[in-house]
C-alpha cells in the first residue's frame, strides 16, 4: 500500500485584484499526493502559481477552496492559522535564504527562535545547535555569525538547518537554489539528497527549471497558469512527455552546444518565456501551442489519466494512440 504523507485535493486560490484589477486565479483545482520518503517535483514558468501552492501547503495562507491532509489528518485552516502540530510537520525553504533570517539575530539564536515559534518546549542546547549545523555541513562556530557574515550558500544551509530544527516530515523547497551562484547549486542539491536519506524526509521540490527537478524527483507535476497540465512518475514525464508545454520546457533546457542552440532558437523553443494573456475560453495553452487544433479554442481540457497514473490536460495528447 502506498504510504502518503501529504494529500492535497482540489486546491484553488483566488487573490482579490489590486485596485481596479480583476481577481487573480493563482491556483485552480490542483491535487497531488506525496508518498513518504520521496520527492515530488513541481515545475513551471514564473507566475504559474508554484509559490502560491507552497504557501497553501505550509499553512501560510488559506486556500479559497480545497483540502490538505498530512499523515491522513486534515490540516484545519482557519483564516488565521493551520493546526500547530501539523504546521510543524511541514516546513518551507525559500528561494532567498536571507528573507527567512533576521539580520539582527545570530544563527544560533535563529535556530533557538524557531522552537519558540512552534511552542516546542524543548531546549536548543548548544549541542543540538552544533548537530543541526553539522547536518548541513557547517561548523559550530557558525552559531555566532550574523546573516550578513554568510555567503548565499551558507545562508541557505542555515535556512535548511532552521527548517530541520523542529523535526519536520516534509520540506517544501521553493526554488532553493535559484538565488545562488551556479557553483554552489550542486552542493546544496547534494546536501538535500543526503539529508533526505538520513532523516527519511519527503520533499516537494519547486523549480522553474526542468533540468533542476529531473535528477531528484520521483513524481513530477508540470504547471501552467495555475493548473497542473501533466503529472506522473519521473520517467513517464521525461521519457514520454504528453503535454506540448512539457516538451517545450524540455527543449528549453540549455544544451552546451552552440549548433544545437541555434537550431533550437530557430525552432521557436525559446518562445516558452513569452507572457500570454489569460484565455477565457478553450485551452489556456492554445495561444502558444505548436499542436493546436480548432477544437482547442472552444473546449478546455481537464487533467485526465492517459496511462497508468500518467495524467495530462490536452485534447490532442489524450486522443493520440500510445
Ligand atoms: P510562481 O511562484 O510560479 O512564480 P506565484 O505563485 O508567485 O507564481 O504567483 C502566481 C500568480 O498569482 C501570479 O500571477 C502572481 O502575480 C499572483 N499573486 C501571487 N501572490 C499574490 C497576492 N498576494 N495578491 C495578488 N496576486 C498574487
Ligand atoms: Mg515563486
Amino acid at each position: 500500500m502506498v504510504d502518503l504523507v501529504l494529500r492535497a485535493a482540489n486546491l484553488t486560490k483566488v487573490y482579490r485584484g489590486r485596485r481596479g484589477h480583476a481577481p487573480v486565479d493563482a491556483l485552480s483545482d490542483v491535487s497531488l499526493d506525496l508518498e513518504r520518503g520521496t520527492t515530488f517535483g513541481i515545475v513551471g514558468e514564473s507566475g504559474c502559481g508554484k509559490s502560491t501552492l507552497a504557501r497553501l501547503l505550509v499553512g501560510l495562507e488559506a486556500p479559497t477552496s480545497g483540502t490538505i491532509r498530512i499523515d491522513d489528518q486534515p490540516v484545519v485552516i482557519s483564516e488565521r492559522s493551520a493546526s500547530r502540530e501539523l504546521a510543524r510537520k511541514i516546513q518551507l525553504v525559500f528561494q532567498d535564504p536571507f528573507s527567512s533570517l533576521d539580520p539582527r539575530m545570530t544563527v544560533g539564536k535563529a535556530l533557538k527562535e524557531v522552537l519558540t515559534v512552534h511552542s516546542l518546549h524543548t531546549d536548543m542546547t548548544s549541542l543540538r545547535a552544533s548537530e543541526l549545523l553539522s547536518m548541513v555541513g557547517l561548523t559550530r562556530r557558525f552559531a555566532e555569525r550574523y546573516p550578513h557574515e554568510l555567503s548565499g550558500g551558507q545562508a541557505q544551509r542555515v535556512a535548511i538547518a532552521r527548517a530541520l530544527a523542529v523535526e519536520p516530515e516534509i520540506l517544501v523547497l521553493d526554488e532553493p537554489t535559484s538565488a545562488l551562484d551556479v557553483s554552489v547549486r550542486a552542493e546544496i542539491i547534494n546536501l538535500l539528497v543526503r539529508i533526505q536519506d538520513e532523516l527519511k524526509l519527503s520533499y516537494l521540490f519547486i523549480s522553474h527549471d526542468l533540468s533542476m527537478v529531473r535528477h531528484i524527483s520521483d513524481d513530477i507535476a508540470v504547471m501552467y497558469l495555475g493548473r497542473v497540465v501533466e503529472m506522473g512518475r519521473y520517467d513517464q514525464v521525461f521519457v514520454t512527455p504528453l503535454h506540448p508545454y512539457t516538451s517545450a520546457l524540455e527543449d528549453a533546457i540549455p544544451v552546451p552546444n552552440p549548433e544545437h542552440e541555434r537550431s533550437r532558437q530557430a525552432a521557436g523553443a525559446v518562445a516558452v518565456h513569452v507572457q500570454v494573456d489569460k484565455v477565457t475560453r478553450g485551452c489556456p495553452y492554445a495561444p502558444r501551442c505548436a499542436l493546436v487544433e480548432p477544437r482547442c479554442r472552444d473546449t478546455a481540457p481537464t487533467l485526465t489519466e492517459k496511462a497508468n497514473g500518467h495524467m495530462v490536460s490536452c485534447l490532442v495528447a489524450l486522443d493520440d494512440a500510445q
